[in-house]
């Protein structure tokens, strides 16, 4: 038998999606339901992936498809070509997930001269029959035969001049002819060939169309993007056509979500139109009717289409998208999917059907995702404010965020204003190049007059994190007078406004920031509650005072996974540290480590206080000692400006002297770390005292401490064995000092290839690994990251020499194999072994799934994280258990059929 390429609607079902596309799976689905839907086929998404490798339809395609017709003229009682009673289809794409640059949908497809006084006998209006038909030849000629779309609208409008009408809703049934007769000359001239009458061409050449644009640049970028494999193909949809704009007042079109898409409140919502047909609805032309208003003016019709919207939903159990239409009061399904929504309805509607009992607690956290929490979470413009302020432009919404600044026009200004005098900045450039990532880099947001969701900009602010409004036509703007104006409104150069990256939207003026409280989101913390019983790593944060490891907890945070020290020698204390860098002798030394001591252990006794009963990792002082010190030019001219003047430099000239001995070529690759340990163990036993003599005062008072001493940077394990027991030494000694003990651990965190590929020997002293990745993929890439991000990493992405930035997700086949080395030879040293992550990837979703799968104990983030982190753990929990990554892929629960 043949290779089976096309379904009658009959045929198929929604777990057929990547065969039939979403759009044909679940047409075919409603059919198999007994939901009306107009008769219809599917040639499949394999046909699709032949038709690009063989450059034509595969081996008995056409034959399917042209007896799928004949079964259409038997389903309808209709003949398609016939000019008396002609059958009428649309051509419809549909992939197995919708993206642009598809081909658009054709109506009114077997439309024929002959067919066009059939039609119009039939609907009573000659008007309507050959303006459809114009439209045919228009959206034929433009969409499958590739003319270009102006020409057209040209003959519209010398059709409307001829006619003495303004609007197309006037032009006479004698206009729409004439225009449908130099719409065909124009394709004709474009083509160089007779317009296709034979509707049997004309579906030929329209399926064909669709199959090529699944290969169009649009769509192949799209697929870049957003990581869809080429190999998926789109189907063709070949679907009866009904009629919405019959002028009986019974007729119309609409779409309607079965739950409120911006609030996921459990109530119908959507819009229609009577006398309407496809697109009228979004389009804009005409104002749409509120759709409860149907129970007036169709009643049987809202009737039916709200149980067709509860079969729906729990049969999908899921929320539903959907097009309909009613011809002379019978209603027609012609599309369902799952619909889109905004993060705070994707929680409400996940927690409520848990409580309708139509999905799992785990089919709830697989619904949410780690991009839904920062919408939730995320800094964004006081809603009240925002809704009385006038939208001054709207552009594309290239990168969500809510950003405030002031306007500068170009990358070296944005940084320098950045910098040098702390302001907050939006750059606004006519489009960004390469050269301009400093400034985008500086800047608080970004603002494009050109380029789309994928331009330089788009991409570039996504990768940032920064919030971005590209593609923004309606400002203009002026280089040389540094301004750019919209309408009469003027911008210049240092003019405050506001950018809403998630909708697009820039303000003029200063719109307020609000942080949404946590506390307050109760479904996201159902959500959250249900995601802690399904992760198995253990979600920690990055906490350097008692403020954050309190709002760390408060966001659930189990531990502390990085308290950095060195601010402790940074504010008021540069001064005694720099004592301590600039003293002479030990004495002095000594002297200036003192008086730091029981400032250090305040700050500790506090965290530990705030983190009562569970672990905190205090990593030893890490950065290289020149940062402690004023740059070498300012203590340069300083010097400079004290001899002219004949004063004397005093101790300026000793800390440039300092400066110009701690000067090093690679600071990154210099003294810092375990290495300032070994050269000055003094400053680490120092703060080791300062920890122990604070978690032993803080147990005295009833504080459940767990303390975990981290050292930093370490390459060589004999580093550990010189500094370790030094400061396990005085660790011992503040506990008999003090009669304490408390809970301890020594540590290392694994950021040097070297120690990853020696773990074993490393896990013979460490009690506990943490991975600082930041530094793990400086030193696996051999680059700096600040000097890489500025020069070219983020155009490597661009260009896909690197699939991502390395920085922000874990490049799994290197780092990651040194990662998972280090896991599997510190445990063989050290069974059952404490590894974590401390590094900004601990806070990306794709990143901690590969923490899972490495076996890690926890991935430790920033606060704000914690909740994202909490989902992903879960996630990656799911995924191994054979969930598919979420997304708009229909069923969720791989047990569950539908
Ligand atoms: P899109 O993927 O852009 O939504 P669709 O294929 O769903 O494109 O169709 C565009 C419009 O045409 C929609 O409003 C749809 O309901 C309408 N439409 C499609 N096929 C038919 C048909 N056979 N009869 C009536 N309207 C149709
Ligand atoms: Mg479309
Ligand atoms: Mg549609």
């Amino acid at each position: 038998m043949a290779h089976k390429w096309v379904y009658m609607f009959e045929e198929g079902d929604a777990e057929m999606r990547n065969l039939l596309g979403g759009k044909g799976a679940n047409l075919a689905e409603m059919t198999r339901i007994g939901i009306p839907v107009p008769p219809g086929f599917t040639a499949t998404t394999e046909a699709c992936i032949a038709y690009q490798k063989d450059g034509g339809f595969p081996d008995g395609m056409w034959d399917q498809v042209v007896a799928s017709m004949q079964k259409l003229n038997e389903q309808t009682g209709k003949t398609f070509g016939d000019a008396n009673n002609p059958l009428l289809v649309s051509v419809r794409s549909g992939a197995r997930v919708s993206m642009p640059g598809m081909m658009d949908t054709i109506l009114n497809l077997g439309l024929t001269p002959a067919g066009v006084e059939t039609m119009g006998a039939k609907f009573g209006d000659m008007r309507f029959a050959w303006d459809s038909y114009r439209r045919l030849i228009q959206m034929f000629g433009k969409v499958v035969l590739g003319a270009p779309a102006e020409p057209f609208e040209e003959i519209i409008d010398d059709i409307r001049k001829e006619e003495g009408v303004k609007t197309d809703a006037e032009v006479s049934a004698a206009g729409w002819k004439e225009c449908a007769r130099r719409f065909k000359e124009l394709v004709e001239n474009h083509t160089g060939q007779p317009f296709p009458e034979d509707p049997y061409d004309q579906l030929r050449l329209g399926t064909e169309a669709v199959f090529k644009s699944w290969n169009g640049k649009r769509a192949v970028d799209y697929r870049n993007n957003f990581g869809i494999p080429h190999d998926w193909g789109t189907a063709v949809n070949v679907v009866t056509m009904v009629y919405g704009n019959f002028a009986d007042g019974k007729s119309g079109t609409g779409v309607a979500f079965t739950r409120n898409p911006s609030t996921g409140e459990k109530k119908f919502y959507g819009e229609y139109l009577l006398n309407a047909q496809g697109e009228d609805v979004v389009s804009g032309a005409r104002t749409p009717t509120e759709v409860s208003k149907l129970v007036e003016e169709i009643p049987s019709a809202w009737h039916e289409l709200q149980e067709i919207a509860d079969k729906l939903e729990q049969h999908y159990r899921e929320m539903q998208d959907i097009e309909f239409t009613i011809e002379a009061g019978k209603l027609w399904m012609l599309q369902t999917r799952s619909g889109k929504r905004t993060a705070a309805s994707v929680v409400k509607i996940a927690t409520d059907m848990v409580d309708e009992g139509l999905i799992s607690q785990t089919e709830a956290v697989a619904r949410v995702q780690a991009s839904d929490i920062d919408q939730l979470l995320h800094p964004r413009f006081d809603l009240e404010v925002l809704a009385k302020t006038p939208v001054l432009a709207h552009g594309l919404n290239a990168s969500p965020g809510a950003a405030v600044g002031k306007v500068y026009f170009d990358a070296d200004t944005a940084e320098q204003k950045t910098k040098e005098e702390g302001e907050d900045v939006i750059l606004v450039r006519p489009l960004t190049e390469p050269d301009d990532v400093h400034g985008m880099l500086a800047a608080k947001g970004i603002l494009t007059q050109e380029g789309g969701a994928t331009s330089h900009a788009a991409v570039v602010a996504r990768q940032l994190g920064k919030p971005c409004v590209s593609g923004c036509g309606e400002i203009n703007i002026n280089l040389k007078e540094r301004k750019f104006t919209v309408g009469d409104v003027v911008v210049k150069e240092g003019d405050v406004i506001s950018l809403n990256g998630a909708k697009g939207d820039v303000y003029l003026g200063t719109i307020p920031v609000v942080v949404p409280e946590f506390e307050e989101q109760t479904e996201l913390q159902k959500i959250l509650s249900w995601a802690d019983e399904t992760r198995r790593m253990m979600v920690w944060a990055n906490a350097d005072d008692p403020q954050q490891a309190t709002r760390a907890r408060s966001y659930g945070a189990q531990g502390i996974g990085l308290c950095r020290t060195e601010h402790m020698f940074l504010g008021e204390r540069t001064q005694l540290f720099q004592n301590y860098i600039l003293a002479d002798d030990d004495a002095a030394k000594a002297a200036a480590l003192a008086k730091m001591l029981p400032e250090q252990r305040d700050d500790f006794h506090g965290i530990f206080k705030a983190m009562d009963g569970l672990p905190v990792i205090i990593r030893l002082i890490d950065p290289p000692l020149h940062e402690f010190l004023p740059s070498r030019e300012e203590l340069m001219v300083d010097v400079a400006v004290a001899k002219v003047k004949g004063e004397d430099a005093g101790v300026k000239e000793k800390l440039l002297a300092k400066a110009n001995e701690l000067q090093e070529y690679n600071p990154m690759l210099g003294l810092r770390g375990v290495r300032l340990g070994v050269m000055m163990p003094d400053v680490n036993k120092m703060q080791v005292r300062a920890i122990f003599e604070a978690a032993c005062d803080a147990a005295k008072e009833g504080v459940d401490v767990h303390v975990e001493v981290m050292i930093p940077l370490i390459g060589h394990v004999n580093e550990l064995k010189f500094l370790q027991k030094l400061l396990l030494d005085e660790a011992k000694a503040v506990m008999d000092e003090k009669n304490a003990t408390v809970s301890y651990k020594f540590g290392t965190m694994i950021e040097i290839p070297r120690a990853a590929l020696t773990a074993d020997e490393v896990a013979e002293l460490a009690e506990f690994f943490s991975f600082g990745t930041n530094d793990l993929t400086q030193m696996t890439y051999g680059l700096s990251r600040d000097d890489a991000e500025r020069h070219f990493l983020l155009q490597y992405v661009e260009q896909g020499i690197l699939p991502v930035n390395p920085f922000q997700t874990i490049d799994r086949d290197g780092v990651g194999l040194l990662m998972k080395m280090a896991v599997e030879k510190g445990r063989a040293t050290r069974p059952g072994l404490e590894i974590g992550i401390c590094g900004e990837h601990g806070g990306d979703p794709n990143s901690i799934e590969f923490c899972h799968t490495l076996g890690l104990n926890y991935v430790s983030c920033s606060p704000f994280r914690v909740p994202i982190a909490r989902l992903s753990a879960a996630h990656a929990v799911l995924r191994e258990k054979g969930w598919p990554r979420i997304g708009d892929l229909g069923a969720l629960d791989p047990d569950r059929k539908n």
